[in-house]
């Protein structure tokens, strides 16, 4: 029997539950271990997979599923709300599946669990928000005039904007065939030493309040929940490796933590 209607609006509130309490049960979890890619990449969490394609192909399920989604015809994909914030988060999915895997240098290997955790996490919220909006996100209309599409869409454009920006500037730290780890300068890392990460955030709490769904309020604190927890380690990380390191640097929300 397939689940539909006010069932399936059920469950994927009981979904967005589970994420924001996902997202808490890893800050918790993190506070004890680091989480296990990227320089603290290790083979205790399984064979290690090669960057590009792991992220690739990790991320792709949030690309693909609300794209297959609404194509096959929710009820509100039609609607110009539903569309651009649709667009809005298959943008985000098409830049960190296709194109920053392409540009990833010398990047540290991925291990499987890892791999495997990420790719879950892509499926479950690919659904969640591709379904919530082609088929049960229905706005009044003048909503893409309303003060919290506007404000909400700007902060998703401004987030993505610096989550590029960052990511470029940790990119372009290493010269080719390098694999070691220097103070990123410039930017939002001014202010903060996860500033892709809270480039990421920001980007979701705005598609968040363009929104205004549960599954996108659940996505925005679950984000803020992981990347919080990573910026911390790597602030921590940063501290210890270097003595140098600038020391009115936020963690990761600017001027406040
Ligand atoms: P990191 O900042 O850990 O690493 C990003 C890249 O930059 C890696 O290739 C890394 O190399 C390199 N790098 C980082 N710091 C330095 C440095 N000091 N010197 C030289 N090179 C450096 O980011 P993540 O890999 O955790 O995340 C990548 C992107 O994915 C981010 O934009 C993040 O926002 C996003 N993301 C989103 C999540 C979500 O829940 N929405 C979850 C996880 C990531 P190396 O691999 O060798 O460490």
């Amino acid at each position: 029997r397939r689940v539909s209607g006010p069932e399936e609006q059920r469950l994927m509130e009981l979904l967005s539950y589970g994420l924001v309490a996902m997202g808490a049960g890893s800050a918790v979890l993190l506070r004890f271990i680091r989480m296990p890619y990227g320089r603290y990449s290790s083979r205790r969490f399984g064979w290690l997979l090669p960057a590009r394609p792991a992220w690739a192909l990790q991320e792709l399920p949030s690309l693909l599923v609300p794209i297959g989604l609404a194509a096959c015809g929710g009820a509100v994909t039609a609607d110009w709300p539903n569309r651009i914030l649709l667009g809005c988060f298959v943008v985000h999915y098409v830049q960190r599946a296709l194109i920053f895997p392409l540009l990833i240098r010398e990047g540290k290997p991925t291990p499987f669990f890892t791999f495997v955790l990420a790719l879950l996490f892509c499926v479950y919220n690919g659904y969640l928000q591709g379904r919530s909006l082609s088929n049960y996100a229905k706005y009044p209309s003048g909503w893409l005039k309303d003060p919290r599409f506007i404000t909400g869409f700007i902060g998703w454009l401004i987030g993505m904007a610096v989550n590029i920006h960052s990511d470029h500037i940790l990119r372009n730290l290493r010269k080719p065939g390098e694999t070691g780890y220097k103070i990123p300068r410039g930017g939002m890392f001014e202010y903060v030493s996860g500033a892709n990460f809270f480039g990421e955030i920001l980007e979701w709490f705005g598609f968040a309040l363009a929104c205004c769904t549960i599954e996108s309020l659940a996505f925005a604190l679950c984000t803020l929940f992981i990347l919080g927890s990573r910026a911390k380690q790597h602030h921590q990380w940063y501290l210890e490796k270097f003595e140098d390191y600038p020391k009115n640097r936020k963690i990761v929300i600017p001027f406040v933590y």
